[in-house]
């Protein structure tokens, strides 16, 4: 077992329900801090769900809190720009003025993340489906097992039934648009001239709204995202209706090529969880269970990491379980919160089809270090 600062006092335990990637980074942040946590997933294997991620400076320092950060920057690519393009002309280039960033598959970040928990001994329990928690540290599962321990983490995604047992007040909404997500070969050398390392968010409005947003990952993969609206029966169609997507993008007919064959391509909207509070007495709720948001800024999975990693920073000032919850949300949340705003406003309107619209606002949580805990990066 490797970096565990074990505590010289009590050993406090805590049960996490859901490893997508904020129970996973949870569950090794509490770990790395002395606790001893049971990590439950109700899916018979680990494995991550969509295609493509971003990580902005922020969710990459806490990969360098959590030391995974280098397994996780080999194997994944920093486009040399973030190109807008609309009718496909270029209309903008966006650098962010050296704000580190980088695109992964999910894969590649989630296994990097299982393998940590392992190593530093997290518990690690399949087909282990979280049905309620109570505040008073318990959390029963499908089994009828209920299990005691200091701190319960609702990490369960946008579905939490932790958050829906104890019945947090909260608002849930869907967008108009929705996504397909792909990972296809890159196909490089068939696409023809042009600058196919950078990141090219694609949109059209005319004469149907499609956009792709085209992210080389590594140099075999391509995360694929094709946005359309779901009222847009043939641009939602899965697997992918071909010749809709071709006859707009053209010079990608390649990759799409690629991206039609792939029989389990779901289309998901996009969906907004907005609750009163995350925390109740010792149960806390962190990722998608606490703010889903529209992937605009791609910010969902950074806030979700970040908040996790920062939860452990709390529970080590000293105070009781339930008041260092209290102080982690306070400190913590308004970052989250000004993300998901932004992020819905921009899915509403469609606004990064104007290009650069990466903006000191937009790029806010993305500046955040959670190791430091302040905003590092120039504005
Ligand atoms: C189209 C799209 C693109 C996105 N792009 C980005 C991006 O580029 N960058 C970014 O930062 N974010 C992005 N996001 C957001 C990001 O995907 C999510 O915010 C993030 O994956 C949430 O992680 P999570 O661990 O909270 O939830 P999930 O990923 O949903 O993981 C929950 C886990 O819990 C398990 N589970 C569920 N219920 C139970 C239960 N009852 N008991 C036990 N286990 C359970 C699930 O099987 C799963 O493993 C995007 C989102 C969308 C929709």
């Amino acid at each position: 077992m490797a970096n565990v600062n074990k505590s010289p006092t009590k050993l406090r335990r805590a049960e996490v329900a859901g490893a997508g990637f904020a129970g996973l980074a949870t569950a090794i942040a509490l770990r790395q801090n002395g606790w001893e946590v049971t990590l439950h997933e109700r899916s018979d294997e680990l494995r991550a769900f969509g295609a493509g991620i971003y990580l902005w400076h922020n969710g990459l320092r806490v990969l360098e809190g959590l030391n995974v950060l280098n397994e996780v920057l080999q194997g994944s690519h920093t486009p040399p720009t973030y190109e807008t393009w609309m009718h496909n002309k270029s209309i903008s280039r966006e650098t962010f003025k050296g704000l580190p960033w980088r695109v992964m598959t999910r894969s590649h970040l989630h296994n990097a993340l299982v393998d940590r928990a392992k190593a530093v001994g997290v518990n690690i329990c399949v087909n282990s489906e979280a049905v309620g928690a109570d505040p008073q540290g318990l959390l029963t599962l499908q089994s009828g097992e209920v299990r005691q321990a200091d701190l319960i983490v609702g990490a369960d995604g946008v579905s939490s039934k932790i958050r829906d047992s104890i019945g947090f007040k909260q608002d849930r909404w869907g967008s108009t648009d929705g996504i397909i997500r792909l990972i296809v070969p890159r196909k490089k050398a068939e696409l023809g001239h042009g600058e196919w390392d950078n990141t090219i968010d694609m949109w059209n409005f005319w004469p149907r709204v499609q956009r792709i947003l085209y992210s080389p990952c590594n140099e075999n993969d391509l995360y694929l995202g094709l946005m359309a609206p779901s009222a847009d029966t043939r641009g939602s169609r899965v697997p992918l209706d071909l010749e809709v997507w071709v006859e707009m993008f053209p010079f990608l007919e390649p990759c799409l090529v690629e991206a039609a064959k792939l029989q389990t391509a779901r289309y998901d909207k996009y969906e907004t969880t907005k609750l009163e509070s995350w925390t109740r007495g010792k149960v806390a709720l962190v990722g998608d269970a606490a703010h889903a948001m529209c992937p605009a800024i791609a910010q969902g999975a950074g806030c979700a990491i970040v908040n996790g990693f920062s939860l452990t920073q709390d529970l080590e000032a000293g105070n009781s379980v339930e008041d260092a919850l209290v102080a982690w949300e306070k400190r913590i949340r308004p970052i989250t919160d000004r993300a998901q705003q932004i992020s819905a406003d921009y899915a509403a309107n469609r606004s990064l089809s104007k290009g650069n619209m990466f903006t000191s606002a937009a790029l806010e949580a993305a500046r955040y270090d959670p190791i430091k805990r302040v905003f590092s990066w120039p504005q």
